[in-house]
């Protein structure tokens, strides 16, 4: 349900907002088509009303020679409007291919323009001093044996891992940390499917088709695999109307992820940087629309929270708006230090998707407001007729785990070679202090 009718009305605002995200969505074209399916809309149901007329006549008495005329005229205007039925469905389908491409409107505080024009929120910590020569996660989970890129690229393709011993354990006690971290915070913790139909990896605002994307179909299904548990968890309350006291709903959902990475040649690619299957702890919240600026501020509280926890240094951006992709309307990125590969690495995003993806998914609720249109009578009780309205939904990472363990190995390795583990992990991983070169 994209809301055409407000694109129309606010057109120089949508047209601005295109340009402020380097949009290349046709706004033109959506208002054409959407005009032009205004007006089929309007001679078709004119049509079915004549054709009613029709058969209801003939119900009556009515002369044989006019009931020879009446048949002939209700098969004429049924052959019409099976056209032009045949055309609504067209017309329908063109506008909402086109009608993707529109991206969500920006919060009026994101900063516009490109990448260099976001602002930073906060800074937490500084670069960890060495006195020693540093290695980066390459060379240091070579020396203490964490992975094997090498069988990796011979089994699957490049750009895929193992994870060896500790490696191993250290995945699993982020990911079971981040989990009880986060539902200490009163979120549901879920596991998702990992493949999704195309058709809700489309409503969540991804595009499954295209040369460039970053999904990966299942040749022979209309099934994707998951580029982020976002899409299952968004899913779940797919074309439902939810209860305002259930509301907000907050989960966090562990799920591995399958990137493409098309049209990403040339960016870092060494080691666990960028590849094609990870695993992430993903938090995601559906709420009143009132709320989701606030619950914005929660979720990059959290990430802070937790990144601070893990004793990494970082900054929290405010990105620009044509950093923001299709979906979000304000979007803020954690960057961390990672010493070995000498720079800040994007570790997480989170996402105020306003009613991007729900006006697409079909998640609404019935506010339990005042201005509730039934009276408060004894019949009326505990009936509340006030009309749906779509929730807001947000994403946000808390922990993408070949990032986290970028940062952890380069910025807790030793002189000797070893490597600390933060001590939050430590019960999550069997009590290991410290990661030591194998005899
Ligand atoms: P996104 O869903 O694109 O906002 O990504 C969420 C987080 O997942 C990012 O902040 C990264 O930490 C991580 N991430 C994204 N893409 C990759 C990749 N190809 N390889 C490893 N980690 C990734």
């Amino acid at each position: 349900a994209i809301d055409f009718k407000s694109i129309v009305e606010n057109k120089s605002a949508v047209a601005e907002n295109l340009k402020n995200r380097n949009s290349s969505a046709d706004l033109e074209l959506v208002i054409e088509l959407y005009e032009r399916l205004l007006a089929l809309q309007k001679e078709v149901e004119d049509l079915r009303f004549e054709r009613n007329t029709v058969a209801n006549k003939m119900k009556g008495k009515v002369k044989p020679s006019e009931r020879q005329r009446l048949i002939e005229e209700g098969k004429n205007l049924k052959d019409k409007l099976v056209t032009l039925e045949e055309d609504l469905v067209k017309l329908t389908d063109a506008l909402q291919r086109e009608a993707q491409c529109i991206p969500n409107m920006a919060h009026p505080d994101a900063p516009i323009g490109g990448e260099d024009n976001s602002t930073i929120r906060k800074t937490v910590g500084t670069p960890r001093d060495f006195t020693f020569s540093i290695k980066d996660h390459v060379q240091i989970g070579k020396e203490l044996d964490l992975f094997d890129f090498d069988a990796a690229a011979e089994v699957s393709g490049s750009k895929f891992y193992y994870l060896k011993n500790e490696a191993v354990l250290l995945e699993m006690g982020l990911i079971n940390w981040t989990l009880s971290e986060v539902m200490k915070k009163g979120f549901t913790p879920l596991t998702t499917p990992e493949i999704a139909r195309s058709l809700v990896v489309e409503k969540c605002g991804f595009q499954p088709r295209g040369d460039n994307t970053q999904v990966y179909s299942i040749e022979g299904t209309d099934q994707c695999l998951i580029g982020t548990a976002e899409i299952p968890v968004g899913g779940i309350h797919m074309d439902s109307i939810l209860a305002d006291s259930s509301l907000p709903l907050k989960y966090v959902a562990f799920s591995h992820c399958f990137r493409t990475e098309a049209g990403a040649a040339g960016a870092a690619t060494r080691g666990l940087y960028r590849v094609h299957q990870f695993s992430k702890v993903e938090m995601f919240i559906l709420c009143r629309p009132e709320e989701s600026d606030a619950y914005h501020e929660e979720l990059i509280e959290i990430e802070e929270e937790l990144f601070s926890k893990l004793g990494l240094h970082f900054k929290t951006l405010d990105m620009s708006t044509e950093d923001l992709g299709a979906p979000a309307y304000r979007k803020y990125d954690i960057e961390a230090w990672m010493p070995g590969l000498g720079r800040y690495g994007e570790i997480s995003s989170a996402s105020n998707c306003t009613d991007y993806q729900s006006r697409r998914l079909g998640i609404r609720y019935r506010p339990e407001s005042s201005a509730s249109p039934l009276k408060d009578t004894k019949k009326n009780k505990g009936r509340n007729l006030s009309p749906p309205e779509f929730v807001h939904t947000l994403n946000a990472t808390a922990c993408a785990v070949p990032r986290m363990l970028v940062c952890l190995l380069e910025n807790y390795q030793q002189e000797d070679g070893s490597v600390i583990i933060p001590e939050p992990l430590r019960p999550f991983m069997g009590g290991i202090e410290v990661i030591t070169p194998k005899l």
